[in-house]
């Protein structure tokens, strides 16, 4: 054996045979080891499951690799004349062939990266193509360097199969480092470059070597040194393991094709150098011009990376102003809290995580809002607003959301709060506002009304919306300055109004609903001046139910329109009749009472005229009841106010005097009565505080011409005291219950009867 070891496989390897053929050991060792640590690769922490498949498929296909090394050997043994020729029997090309085949499947099934994928294609192809001619013109230079003619049966086919297969495991491997995976790193991929075209240059450098170093055994030493290259990508890929990959940085151009034409360059002007002058010219002639095709290529990809950069800071500006659109959109523009868009949003967002439940929403609404804005003018309203929203976000924490509505609703989305938790944040928020707020020089103080619902697994946002109202109504119904949380007592409140509107809408049709007529007395003698008309509701079931129960309903469910309707006529007709039979003896007026829901029909008017033509009865012979806190929050019900009172229709404050704004409204509302309320008549012996409002009452309308009738006088002293304190009108239990219509009537012909008598 004339074999002598050299570091990495590199042997020496003589004329000897058998030599020759354990001189292939270290270089089996090699891929072993390669294949082994390939293996171990493929369980690195952190890889993409297509980049271990990548490594499975490498152990396998080095396995292969190490197999048609053992065969090659084995012939070196057996047929060593063969073995020298290079010529290779049919289980080795199995062998290399199906480890050829199993890399490249692996490579093809790794998933390729979506963007610009025509292009990068386009390019790579272009740069394969660049690559492979190079290679290619270099080996043909290198094999006609050597003595021996080019043959089938020399070693250039098989180089050319070797440096085509080589190749094709490049640009594979290139199209690697293009799918842009986590956890195939960087470096590896180099490794993997070099161990790829390792081979292909070796075949092509073989002859070359065999001339200047007769000694070394070609084959070995570049199976050899690919395996060293795989050993190293694999030694990159542990430590790259677990570690995120370093971003790509991007060159506006590939170097790849450069360095091809500047290699080509090198060889040309050497070939020129040995063919003679004038070759030599034509070489550096074309060397300059690819030299200066290649600069002005460079310059125009350099701009191209300026206009792209460009064209990225644009984009980069574009996604400001979207983003500064979106929070417009998002926004309140006043106070610059989220705005209903926003809060619905995350709402569903909150619903969406965590089944729905965990959270609560709030709904907040200034109490007398609305005065602040009519009295004091809209900056400082504007300016108060600002001020709550910023009172309400001190109260709240970072990731809770606060929203303004519309108008003074504010809407709050507490994260992970409920039950005592949540309250402890309305209080705090009822204390905050509690303090004066400074708005244009104004020192105000607020007080909201607020309303809670807890979400629960599988709410939906309308119904949690939909429970946070109803505890807003709730809270406001309990007075200023308080909160409500939704609980069930008060949703069966509300299942028990649509039931009764439900019913109610039944009652209209069946007749279960009629009207009673209280007298208006003249003070002191009683005389039925008026008749005011009640509506009453029997009820098969539940009995007589009260007009303070089912008239709310009726509003609320907009039933108050129909019924209103009917109310109107019926009272309008009977008096009509009661005026056709008794004539003068017949009360001179009927007082209905209308509510805000039926004022702010457009149609009103129209209707109410409608029904006093029908009748026959004349406008000044009707009086329409409303109370005052029904005109204070509603404007266009004012409106439909003027109306009627413009057609002659006589208007009546009911309730007077118990609500905030009752001498105010005088200058604004067309009244001709106001009916004082029986709060101040109850308590009105004596000098009593009632008694001291009654007679301001009284003077104030006489000052202002108009009637004042004493409301729910239930006894005889109220009477006579009422009388001396200068009140002419009065209606009460003390002169009349209300009345069916029939008892009217009866009275009415008694009492004709009697002056007649
Ligand atoms: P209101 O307009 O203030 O009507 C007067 C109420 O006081 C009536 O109650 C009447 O029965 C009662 N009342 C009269 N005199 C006395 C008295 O001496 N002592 C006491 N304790 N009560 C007296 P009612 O009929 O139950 O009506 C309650 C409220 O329901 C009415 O208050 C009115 O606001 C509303 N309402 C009744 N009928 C109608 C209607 O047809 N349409 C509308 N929109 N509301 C109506
Ligand atoms: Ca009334």
């Amino acid at each position: 054996m004339a074999a002598t070891v050299l570091p990495l496989g590199m042997i020496s390897t003589g004329e000897d045979p058998i030599g020759t053929a354990w001189a292939w050991l270290p270089t089996i060792l090699l891929t072993g080891v390669a294949a082994t640590a390939c293996r171990r690769a493929a369980t690195a922490p952190g890889l993409h499951p297509a980049v271990a498949r990548l490594w499975r498929s490498l152990a396998v296909t080095l396995l292969l690799v190490g197999l048609a090394k053992i065969a090659d050997a084995r012939r070196w043994l057996t047929d060593p004349v063969q073995a020298a020729e290079g010529r290779r029997d049919l289980p080795t090309s199995l062998c290399l062939a199906l480890a050829l085949a199993v890399l490249l499947w692996a490579l093809l099934r790794l998933p390729a990266d979506r963007r610009g994928r025509r292009e990068r294609t386009a390019r790579f192809v272009l740069d394969a193509l660049i690559m492979g001619v190079t290679i290619l013109t270099f080996g043909c230079y290198a094999a006609s360097r050597t003595s021996a003619p080019i043959s089938l049966r020399t070693a250039t086919v098989p180089a050319l199969m070797v440096t085509l297969a080589g190749l094709i495991v490049g640009l594979a491997l290139i199209k690697v480092a293009m799918t842009g995976l986590g956890g195939l790193d960087r470096g590896t991929v180099r490794w993997f470059v070099a161990a790829g075209l390792i081979g292909p240059l070796g075949r092509w450098f073989k002859p070359l070597l065999a001339e200047a170093a007769p000694g070394l055994g070609g084959g070995q030493l570049f199976t050899s040194l690919t395996m060293v290259c795989v050993v190293f990508a694999v030694d990159r890929q542990l430590r790259a393991a677990g570690v995120p990959p370093r971003p790509v940085r991007q060159r506006p151009y590939s170097v790849a094709p450069y360095i091809a034409v500047a290699a080509t360059d090198g060889l040309l002007i050497r070939m020129g150098t040995q063919a003679g002058r004038p070759a030599l010219i034509v070489a550096l002639g074309a060397v300059a011009l690819t030299l200066l095709v290649a600069a002005r290529q460079i310059g125009a990809l350099r701009e191209n990376e300026r206009l792209l950069q460009r064209v990225d800071q644009s984009l980069l500006e574009l996604n400001d102003s979207q983003q500064e659109l979106t929070h417009r959109a998002t926004h309140d523009a006043l106070t610059g809290l989220a705005n209903r868009e926003l809060l619905n949003q995350s709402t569903g967002k909150a619903l969406a995580a965590r089944n729905g439940a965990g959270f609560s929403l709030a709904l907040i609404d200034l109490d007398d809002f609305k005065a602040v804005n009519d009295r004091l003018g809209h900056p400082v309203g504007d300016a108060l607003l600002v001020a709550v929203a910023a009172r309400l976000r001190g109260c709240l924490r970072a990731d809770d959301l606060v929203a303004r509505l519309g108008g003074d609703e504010f809407g709050l989305l507490l994260h992970n709060l409920t039950g005592s938790d949540a309250t402890d944040v309305l209080d705090r928020i009822h204390d905050a506002l509690h303090r004066p707020i400074h708005a244009q020089d104004h020192e105000l103080l607020v007080r909201a009304s607020i309303g809670l619902a807890e979400s629960w697994p599988q709410a939906t946002q309308e119904e949690l919306l939909r429970r946070a109202d109803l505890a807003l109504y709730a809270a406001k119904d309990a007075g200023k300055g308080q909160h409500a949380v939704y609980d069930a007592e008060l949703g069966r409140d509300q299942a028990a109004d649509a039931q009764l509107g439900a019913e109610l809408r039944q009652a209209l049709k069946a007749g279960q609903l009629s009207l009673v007529y209280q007298p208006i007395v003249r003070l002191p003698d009683g005389a039925w001046t008026g008749l005011e008309a009640l509506a009453r509701w029997r009820h098969p079931v539940r009995g007589s139910v009260p007009p303070d129960v089912f008239i709310p309903v009726a509003e609320r469910t907009g039933l108050i329109l129909p019924l209103g309707m009917w109310i109107l006529h019926t009272a309008l007709r009977q008096f009509s009749d009661w005026h056709a039979e008794f004539g003068t003896a017949a009360p001179h007026s009927i007082s209905v009472n209308v509510s805000a829901r039926q004022l702010r029909e457009p149609a009103f008017a129209a209707d109410l005229d409608h029904a006093l033509t029908r009748s026959g009865v004349r406008p000044d012979q009707l009086i329409i009841d409303v109370t005052e806190t029904v005109l204070f929050e509603n404007r266009l019900a004012l409106k439909g106010l003027h109306q009627i009172a413009e057609m002659g229709v006589q208007v009546a404050l009911d309730d007077f005097g118990t609500g905030h704004s009752s001498l105010g409204l005088l200058r604004t509302v067309p009244a001709g009565t106001v009916k004082v309320d029986k709060s101040f008549i109850d308590g009105i012996g004596g000098h009593s505080a009632e008694a001291v409002i009654a007679t301001a009452l009284l003077q104030i309308a006489q000052g202002l011409h108009l009637n004042a009738v004493a409301e729910g006088v239930e006894t005889e002293a109220q009477a006579t005291t009422l009388h001396r304190l200068g009140y002419r009108l009065a209606q009460g239990y003390h002169f009349s219950r209300p009345l069916p219509s029939e008892q009217i009537h009866h009275h009415l012909a008694n009492d004709t009867a009697r002056q007649s008598a």
